[in-house]
């Protein structure tokens, strides 16, 4: 029997799996990352996480290590060029993790890595033109063009939450305004929540956060919308409106036969996924529209593991 071993490594937890060669999570085990002490620290914790899944199996069983690291990743060489969850630059993260444990390892973009995981064992299988919509704190996206993950010319290739929806809108931390993810990710809901009862607007929400704006969640949304409360059902509306017409500009541009939606925002609000379908086939291009489907994702928090236990088999294929 073989392994592989996939890790997500994210700016608040870092989960590790030890799959199977078809990358069937056989032990899964999360710890919260200690980002304030530092990469080696860092690289420390998950090399022990690696050493816990894979005690008592044979060394010669495991097949590699795949990394799935929240920001850019300069492709071959696993370095972390810009991290912002992690605060890293130019980081060579892969020489970090192969000094110490003595197997081959591979980095790539946590979004990018739950799109390879869709792609093959998920919702994506067999799918040769397919967008990966994962709807957060952000918005990230993985592109599929003739059966495989698009990097672009230096990795940064689907970075769609960052396409200008508004020109004269919000200020982005990236450095652009009125970008897409400003307007229909988690965080957008949730600050256009809070904006509207500062308005004093009824709503049941305000009871529900008890006086503390902090405690504002898409759940939370998407329990008052379920329970009648207006607000909630027209914030709902709108992110379906937001997230359908980003969808559509997609569609528009890259032809895709499936357009696939994951991320937290999704699992909150699962109606989201047919409003958006709604939406494309309103505003795209009619014969684009035609063409394309809007899913579910298969996978929730585990996908990144399962990308980069995904990664790890496929690099080991001509
Ligand atoms: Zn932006």
């Amino acid at each position: 029997m073989f392994y592989l071993v996939g890790v997500d490594l994210g700016g608040t937890k870092i989960a590790t799996a030890l799959t199977d060669t078809d990358c069937q999570i056989l032990k899964y085990e999360t710890v919260r990352t200690e980002a304030s002490r530092g990469a080696d620290a860092i690289v420390d914790q998950m090399i022990d996480e690696i050493r816990r899944l894979t005690d008592g199996l044979p060394k010669e069983s495991i097949l590699g290590i795949g990394v799935a690291c929240a920001g850019l990743i300069e492709p071959g060489t696993g370095k972390v060029l810009y991290s912002p969850n992690l605060n890293w630059r130019d980081l060579p993260l892969k020489d970090m993790i192969a000094r110490k444990l003595n197997y081959p390892v591979y980095v790539g973009n946590d979004v990018n890595m739950a799109a390879l995981g869709e792609l093959h064992y998920g919702a994506g299988i067999g799918k040769k033109h397919m967008i990966c919509v994962f709807v957060g704190t952000g918005i990230g996206g993985g592109i599929v063009i003739d059966g495989h993950l698009y990097e672009g010319a230096n990795g940064f290739a689907g970075e769609i939450g960052h396409a200008t929806i508004d020109w004269d809108g919000p200020d982005c931390p990236g450095g652009n305004a009125g970008c897409w993810e400003g307007f229909a990710s988690g965080t957008a809901m949730q600050r256009r929540a809070l904006e509207a009862l500062d308005r004093g607007e009824t709503s049941m929400l305000r009871e529900m956060l008890r006086g503390d704006p902090g405690k504002m969640r898409v759940e939370l949304i998407a329990e008052a919308a379920a329970k009648g409360d207006a607000l909630s059902q027209r914030l709902i509306d709108e992110t379906g409106e937001l997230l359908g017409a980003g969808c559509a500009n997609l569609v528009n541009i890259l032809n895709p036969e499936r357009i696939l939606m994951g991320g937290g925002v999704i699992r909150g609000v699962p109606e989201l996924v047919d409003r958006v379908e709604a939406v494309i086939q309103r505003r795209a291009l009619k014969d684009a529209a035609a063409a394309v489907e809007v899913v579910r994702a298969r996978f929730g928090r585990e996908a990144g593991v399962i990308g980069a236990a995904v990664l790890v088999k496929l690099a080991g294929k001509p």
